[in-house]
């Protein structure tokens, strides 16, 4: 019988690629916890109907991609794919918007789950960390979190990626718009699909990756076009605040994203190596989400970043993050007696913070040492004892001079 592999636009993370993985969720997340976001975690799956009323009835995600089930009690769930409704969700059931400090800030990270055709950049399962700030409308806050985002990627040393900026403005003016965009869609020679989707959310034709139709939406009409002075005026503050924080953006004009809660700003960071696949992370305002899931009006606006695409980022842009030794003590006893001592006090170095780790199973001096050399050890000193050296007095001096060195090298090989 063949060996289970894993499923389908899939696949698993493991060491040492993994440990990027780790580091780049911490990157990511450093900002956010230094700009006051608190850390909250939600289920994996949720009611469906708070993604087709949050997401939208007539995107991809929920028409397309959910991955939906009954459960025995007859409930009706979903794999989250995505984590702004989950999180909004948990804040109102929590009551965090009636603690009189809004906005409440959040951060989280966890895997998503989308059936879309598979490929390179592209997964069934991927992971994401995101933030939201929950309850106040102040350009502040979108200038914010980008800023945020930007500073994430940079201090994994990113450079190859670029910020689309748009407005896709608010209750008043989008729908203005939307009738303007659906008149000239109706004029294009569109597939069945195409029009329908015009007719239930022409912003998201706009989004259509085919060249046939992005030749055919030259000449659209555009929302910065239809933006009341209201929405305008947001967009320029949040425009300056970026700017002045010495934060490079593009406006896009098209840029509508596939979700259909978002109000207001929106933006996207892109990377130049990642071909078609190329978004790393995106976000939004979103003020009217809160209302469509039985909440009370809270503006509120956040973004998610892929962590995947953000590696494949790195490995595109071939940086290599310095990640700090995995271990930095391997000990290897020679005897019985020495292998007793020695467990115990790598068990001690342990405890006291440094990260050792031990020969195990049974294994001869030859097999000990290529475990010692796959430990990770960069620099390697060797302490000769004696083969005898089993006393206490030498593994004490031993440990002694494993304490003097750490400061001075990353990693060192114990053997007596
Ligand atoms: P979204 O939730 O669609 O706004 O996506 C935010 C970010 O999550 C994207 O920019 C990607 O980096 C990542 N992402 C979304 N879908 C996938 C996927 N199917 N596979 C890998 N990463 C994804």
């Amino acid at each position: 019988m063949s060996t289970f592999q894993a499923p389908k636009g899939t696949y698993d993370l493991i060491p040492p690629r993994s440990a990027t993985f780790l580091a780049v969720r911490d990157a990511i997340s450093t900002p956010l916890r230094n700009s006051g976001y608190g850390y909250i975690e939600t289920p994996g799956f949720e009611n469906v109907e708070l993604f087709s009323r949050g997401v939208g009835e007539s995107t991809d995600i929920v028409t397309k991609e959910m991955y939906t089930l009954t459960t025995k009690g007859n409930d009706h769930l979903a794999l989250r794919p995505e984590g702004t409704a989950s999180v909004l969700r948990a804040a109102l059931q929590a009551n965090l918007h009636k603690q009189g400090n809004l906005p409440v800030k959040l951060w989280y990270s966890g895997s998503y789950y989308r059936y879309e055709r598979a490929q390179a950049g592209r997964y069934r399962h991927f992971s994401q960390v995101g933030a939201e700030a929950i309850g106040a409308e102040d350009p502040a806050l979108d200038a914010e979190l980008i800023i945020l985002a930007d500073q994430a990627y940079r201090s994994l040393g990113l450079r190859n990626f670029r910020i689309l900026l748009n407005s896709l403005g608010d209750k008043e003016c989008r729908p203005v718009y939307r009738e303007a965009l659906q008149g000239f869609l109706r004029g294009l020679d569109l597939d069945e699909e195409t029009l329908r989707r015009a007719e239930i959310n022409p912003l998201r034709v706009l989004d259509d990756k085919r060249e046939s139709v992005q030749k055919q939406l030259v000449g659209a009409p555009l929302l910065g076009d239809y933006l009341c002075d209201a929405c305008k005026a947001y967009h320029e503050e949040v425009r300056a605040l970026v700017t002045a924080a010495g934060v490079e953006f593009e406006d896009d004009g098209k840029l509508v994203r596939g979700l259909d809660y978002y109000t207001r700003t929106t933006f996207e960071f892109v990377h130049g190596g990642l071909g078609s696949q190329s978004a790393v992370g995106g976000g939004g305002r979103y003020d009217g989400l809160s209302e469509m899931i039985g909440g009370p009006a809270l503006p509120s606006v956040g973004w998610a970043l892929g962590v995947d695409r953000t590696v494949l980022a790195l490995e595109a842009e071939g940086i290599e993050l310095d990640l700090p030794a995995v271990t930095s003590v391997f000990a290897v006893a020679i005897g019985e007696e020495a292998r007793r001592i020695l467990f115990g006090k790598v068990t001690e170095l342990r405890r006291e913070g440094v990260s050792a780790d031990f020969s195990f199973g049974g294994k001869g001096l030859k097999g000990a040492m290529k475990d010692a050399n796959r430990s990770g050890a960069r620099y390697r000193r060797w302490y000769w004892l004696g083969l005898n050296a089993g006393t206490l007095f030498g593994v004490g001096f031993c440990t002694w001079l494993m304490y003097q060195s750490l400061y001075e090298i990353n990693s060192l090989c114990l053997w007596c």
